[in-house]
Order: C-alpha cells, then structure tokens, then sequence
C-alpha cells in the first residue's frame, strides 16, 4: 500500500509480501518478514518489520537498489546499540549489517574490517595481534560499521583517528571508496548520511601484546563497573549539555549528574528504569515499549530544567515508523 510522505512522494511498505517475496528471490541472503526486532536492538525494544540478513555485500547493493524501484525506504541496522525502534515496528526495509560482511584481513599496520563485525571483537583480535588503536573499542557494543557511522569514541580518541578508508552503498545501490580526507568526521558523526557502511580500512600502532591487551583489560573493568553495562539499555540517552544557553560552572554539569541531582535514579516509567548504576543510562527491566523509554525521557527533559534551565538533547536515535529520525538533531540524524 502507498502513503504519502511528508515531501509528498509516495512511499511503499516493505511489509508488502510482494516486495519481500521479490528480496527473496533476488538475494542471497535471509529475509525475515514480520521479524520482531527487539531482537535487533540491545534495547530489546521494538516491533515488527521485514529484514533482509545479507550473504554478502552483492546483496546490499540488489536489496538496495530494488527497494529504490519500489518506493521502498531501508534502514542500516548493526547491534542497535544507539537506537530506539518504535513499537509499531518498521515499514521500512531493515537491513541487518552482520554475518556475511564481518571479515577482519590484516595487512601488517592496515586491517580490513568489514562493517557486521562486532566492534568488541575487532578490539580483542587486533589487540592479540599487537596492534593498538581499536583496543579503545572493547566496551561499546556495536558493530564496526555503526561505529564509523556515528563516529564512536571513547577514552578520548574516536574511529576517525583510525580510519584509512570506508566502503559504502548508496540508495541508489552504487558502491563507493572513501578515502579518510573526503569524510567530514566530526563529533559522533560521519557524514555519511544515506550511505550504508560495507567495511573501513583502518591503520593501527604495532605495540607491544601484553601491553595492549592489558589495557584493554583496565578499560573493560571500568566499564563494567562504572555502567550497567549488561543489562538493555543503549548506552547514554543524553548529551551532555553545553553551549552558550547553558553556563552553569558548579554543581552537576553532567546528564547523568544533572538526572541523579533531580532524584531520578531508580525512576520509572513503565518497565524503563532510571539506573541505579549511572543516571545516563536508562534500562528495560523487562518487556519496556519504546513509549516507556520515550516517556522517561520526557520525564528527565521536564525536571532537569525546572530545577536546573538545561535542555538535555537524546543521544540516542529515536527512529519513526519509515526509518527516519524523529530527533535529527541526534549524531548523523
Ligand atoms: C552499554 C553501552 C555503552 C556505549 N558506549 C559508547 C561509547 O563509549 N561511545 C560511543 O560513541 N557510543 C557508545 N554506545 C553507543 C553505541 O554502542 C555506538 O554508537 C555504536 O557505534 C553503534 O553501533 P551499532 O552497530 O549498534 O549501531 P546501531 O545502533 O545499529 O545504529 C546506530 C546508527 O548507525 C546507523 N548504522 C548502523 N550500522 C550502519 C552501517 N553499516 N551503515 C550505515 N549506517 C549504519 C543506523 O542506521 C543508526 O542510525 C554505547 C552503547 C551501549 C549499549
């Protein structure tokens, strides 16, 4: 069935059975309809949509281009580490980047990376191997390719300091090289909106084994002692406030800070959970809905600037029903 977008162009569903019927038959690859996809989020929240798992990336590139011909929208999903699907599920085409694109080829200091592997786990192998520069990676659980996507840091350094290279698609299903010099890197984003991430060549510092992987030790303790870091959740719901509006020098300054300094740790909203852990996070104890977490969010909006007159801004990508961002002012919205 078509709808109207907000540009006024008609959109198809990919819930159509023809339309997956046509992915299958063209793919290699899976394609699941009416798959849940709190399956695909760490989260554990959201409803049902139809996602195709490539083989490879020749089945990106087909998936991509036929959901162009019919009017379909796509959305690149990796461990939904960063994201919250909405309950009603997706009428876009999700596309699940894991197995099939998740090869790691090292070449002495240059590695090639495909975009489904686990960030976690590039961190460890390329440690092992002694080389540094991932290792930083070992506690943000999503993939390689969400990764350069968002631009993820931590411990001060971020992927752009790494990359080489990124291959992408576009939604048109062309493919493309990037050299480091063409992608506008910034904080948390990459530019490379509607582009979908197939692998990145990154270079890396030939360092000592023991000592990497020692320091890859010390920074996965701290994480999971200072997060709840096994538990649902997508890693910080806000941004840290800052910029001319805001001047506060004492006191909290942090979300997590200005959250706790409201009272909000342990709060509720349905099943979604203030941490008791870190203020930051916010946890589905148990069958939560993406109105809880939404809800939450609002709840912590209201509070923080009642008492304090900070805006805090999701971190988090809140994602409506076509695949799009209903808060693009979030990283690479
Ligand atoms: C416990 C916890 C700790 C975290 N700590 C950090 C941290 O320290 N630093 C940090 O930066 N982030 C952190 N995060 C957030 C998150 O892990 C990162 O942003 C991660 O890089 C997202 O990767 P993903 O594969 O899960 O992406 P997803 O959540 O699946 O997607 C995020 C965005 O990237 C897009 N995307 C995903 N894959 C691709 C692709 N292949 N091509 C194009 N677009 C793609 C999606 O469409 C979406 O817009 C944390 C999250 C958790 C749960």
């Amino acid at each position: 069935m078509d709808r109207l977008s907000p540009r006024g162009a008609t959109r198809a569903s990919a819930r159509e059975p023809a339309f997956a019927a046509e992915l299958r038959a063209a793919v290699r690859g899976e394609v699941r309809e009416r798959e849940s996809l709190a399956r695909y989020s760490t989260y554990r929240i959201g409803g049902p949509a139809t996602v195709l798992l490539p083989a490879a990336a020749e089945d990106v590139a087909v998936a991509l281009r036929l959901a162009a011909a019919a009017g379909v929208p796509w959305f690149a999903v990796g461990l939904g580490s960063n994201i919250l699907l909405p309950d009603e599920g997706l009428d876009a085409l999700v596309v699940r980047v894991g197995k099939g694109l998740d090869a790691l080829v090292p070449d002495g200091g240059r590695w090639s990376i495909g975009a489904g592997l686990p960030a976690p786990h590039a961190a460890r192998r390329t440690a092992e191997q002694g080389f540094a520069g991932l290792h930083i990676f070992v506690g943000v659980p999503g993939t390689v390719g969400g990764g350069v996507y968002m631009n993820a840091g931590c411990h001060g350094s971020d992927w752009s300091e790494v990359v080489e290279s990124v291959t992408t698609v576009d939604g048109s299903g062309n493919d493309r090289t990037w050299s480091r010099a063409e992608i506008p890197f910034t904080y948390r984003r990459s530019g490379l909106s509607g582009q979908l991430v197939l692998g990145t060549v990154v270079r890396l510092r030939a360092e000592d084994p023991a000592k990497i992987t020692a320091e890859l030790g010390e920074m996965y303790r701290w994480r999971r002692d200072g997060t709840p870091f096994n538990q649902p959740c997508c890693g910080s719901v806000f941004k840290n406030p800052g910029g001319p509006s805001w001047k506060q020098t004492e006191g909290p300054r942090t979300a997590g800070q200005l959250i706790e300094a409201v009272g909000l740790k342990g709060a509720r909203v349905g099943a979604a959970e203030v941490s008791p852990v870190h203020a930051n996070y916010f946890i589905n104890t148990g069958g939560a809905t993406a109105a809880d977490v939404r809800g939450l969010i609002e709840r912590a909006q209201r509070e923080v600037e009642a008492r304090f007159g900070a805006r805090l801004e999701p971190e988090v990508k809140l994602i409506g029903r076509w695949g799009e961002y209903l808060n693009p002012e979030a990283p690479n919205g």
